[in-house]
């Protein structure tokens, strides 16, 4: 089969050919129809410190991919060859205090396909039947390839109730545009985005019903008066893991207001704590998505109005890979989707 790996300790991703996985009495075999690039993906391409001390060489990159079922391992039930499926990346160990009480995303020995197991950007994944997610026909392979993203979207905005909440969300990366869309769909009141990237700001108002403000050209705190919001915002979701936007969301916050941080700062970023002790905000900190309750949640609201088929902004085939990955690091893009079908 062809895969993207990283073969060699330095910048780059290969296609090469490689063997089908074979897979045990427990797993899975995907045939791969559409994956996502993601940044994480970006940084295993750049090889960046984050990544040499992560990523095993030789590796199969990606993790986001929606495709159909090739073969069963022995012991699986209640799954079908050819079945249309999408999948839970995190791959979970079963012997935490967290993952033995049911709270499988908070299991420490968590591992991730195409991170630190052979991955999804391939003709074929070998997945555990556990973490497969079937896909209703409503939802397409490249909705599907996006799900994993959408999820932090979505586990990062149901953080706390949003219902005629005012929300501010720093950062209008493909997962912040989706958590735009996700707090407009449950009902908040006044959803405003925040980049200083314009192009990502267009395409934030495109898939969402949101207010797009250029924190480089814009003052924030005229654009939420002019929204009639005199207290702050209630709720904060930050999704840029830029230091600036944090500071800027604690100032723009109302007294008591909450913040869920998926957002992943470079390095240790200075935090202004006495600012949040004395604005009395509590933060909650997002990795990943829930398992399974987001992927729950984010299908039926899929299958019930949420649409964030916009933010899919470039198609390749897998083998222009390089194309994709050029047009991600370029910042003029929503998700990147390649085919290997
Ligand atoms: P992205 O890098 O595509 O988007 C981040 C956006 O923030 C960019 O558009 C950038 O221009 C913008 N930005 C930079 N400075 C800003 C500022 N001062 N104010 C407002 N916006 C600013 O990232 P993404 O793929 O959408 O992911 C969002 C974040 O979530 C990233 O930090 C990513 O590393 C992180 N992430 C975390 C998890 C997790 O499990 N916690 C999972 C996936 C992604
Ligand atoms: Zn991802």
């Amino acid at each position: 089969m062809k895969a993207l790996v990283k073969s060699k300790p330095e910048a780059g991703l290969w296609m090469h050919d490689m063997p089908v996985p074979e897979i045990g009495p427990d797993d899975v075999l995907i045939k791969i129809n559409k994956t996502g690039i993601c940044g994480t993906d970006v940084h295993i391409w750049n090889w960046d410190d984050w990544a040499q001390k992560t990523v095993p060489v030789p590796l199969v990159t990606g993790h986001e991919f929606a495709g159909q079922i090739a073969e069963l391992g022995r012991d699986v039930k209640d799954l079908q060859l050819g079945q249309r499926v999408s999948g839970e990346g995190h791959l979970i160990g079963y012997k935490s205090r967290q993952s033995r009480s049911g709270k499988f995303h908070l299991d420490p020995e968590t591992r991730g396909i195409g991170v630190n197991e052979q991955g999804a950007f391939a003709n074929y994944l070998r997945l555990p039947a556990f973490n497969v997610v079937p896909l209703p026909d409503q939802i397409s392979d490249d909705i599907g390839a996006i799900l994993d993203p959408l999820g932090n979207a979505v586990h990062t905005a149901l953080s706390f109730d949003l219902i005629g909440e005012d929300v501010l969300i720093t950062g209008a990366g493909p997962i912040g545009i989706m958590a735009a869309a996700v707090a407009r769909h449950v009902g908040a009141r006044h959803v405003v985005i925040t980049d200083i990237n314009q192009t990502r700001l267009d395409l934030a108002a495109q898939v969402a019903d949101v207010v797009a403000v250029n924190v480089a050209e814009q003052d924030l705190a005229q654009v939420s008066q002019s929204l009639g919001m005199t207290e702050g915002f209630d709720v904060g979701l930050e999704m840029s893991g830029n230091q600036r936007a944090m500071d800027q969301m604690i100032e723009a916050l109302v007294m008591g207001g909450r913040i869920a941080l998926l957002g992943i700062p470079p390095g240790n970023s200075p935090v202004n704590w006495s600012r949040i002790v004395f604005k009395a905000i509590t933060i909650k900190g997002v990795y990943g998505r829930e398992i399974f309750e987001t992927w729950y949640k984010m299908i039926a609201m899929l299958q019930n109005g949420l649409n964030v088929t916009k933010v899919i902004t470039h198609r390749f085939k897998a083998a222009d890979f390089v194309q994709g990955f050029d047009i991600m690091r370029s910042g003029q893009s929503g998700k990147v989707v390649l085919d290997w079908t």
